[in-house]
């Protein structure tokens, strides 16, 4: 029997790319991409949503609201209006690879959300199909490309170099912070995106000390 999947992840990897990463049983991904996959799919349809809400100015990096000023130039932020499109199209051709490969029936809503969540019942499946990597990629980009048009006050913040052991060998991925305002709904956490660590504000309090003490050691 042909063997169907490599034993060593196919997607690309930020940090240390040439280093192959051991893929999970039966898939094509390991398991920091994996839940990596999970993670995206559930912060796609708010960053869609944020990057809507970017959509009517021309809100750039740095520069005061010019609402009420004359300006010239389109009353649009054209970077979150192609993305706003790209994200919706990109999510669709890939719930539409899921659909006919598996011969079921794509989400009868087209929206960013359905989609997504559509898609989070098939992540097992595309992370053992010949989709992995380009999905993988494809969802990471959107993401990146979404934090880079909302507004940076939002944008996760960089913790530092994770210190987990990902079989015996220290994690390579950087540990990440949402920074969220006193009200907003989704909920804060930090997490990994080189492996499946995530942890809630509690948890991080507990587990801070530990990482202190192994970054002292480390450096
Ligand atoms: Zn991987
Ligand atoms: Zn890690």
């Amino acid at each position: 029997m042909p063997r169907t999947a490599p034993a060593v992840c196919s997607a690309v990897h930020k940090t240390d790319p040439d280093r192959p990463r051991r893929a999970a049983d039966g898939l094509n991904l390991c398991r920091g991409c994996l839940k990596g996959m999970h993670r995206n799919l559930s912060d796609l349809p708010w960053l869609h949503a944020e990057v809507v809400t970017s959509m009517p100015t021309t809100r750039a990096t740095g520069s005061a609201p010019v609402s009420g000023s004359r300006t010239p130039g389109l009353p649009v932020n054209l970077r979150a209006g192609e993305l706003h499109s790209q994200m919706g199209h990109d999510l669709r051709t890939i719930a539409g690879w899921v659909a006919k490969d598996r011969g079921i029936h794509l989400p009868v809503d087209g929206r960013v959300g359905s989609v997504c969540a559509w898609l989070a019942k098939h992540v097992n499946w595309l992370a053992a199909s010949q989709y992995a990597a380009d999905v993988r990629g494809v969802l990471t980009e959107l993401v990146g490309r979404a934090w880079a048009v909302i507004d940076p006050d939002r944008r996760p913040m960089e913790v530092g170099p994770c210190v987990e052991l990902v079989d015996s060998t220290p994690c390579d991925g950087m540990l990440w912070a949402s920074v969220l305002d006193v009200g907003d709904p989704r909920p804060s956490k930090i997490w990994c995106d080189g492996c499946e660590l995530e942890l809630t504000p509690e948890q991080w309090y507990r587990f801070g000390r530990r990482y202190e003490a192994r970054r002292r050691m480390s450096a």
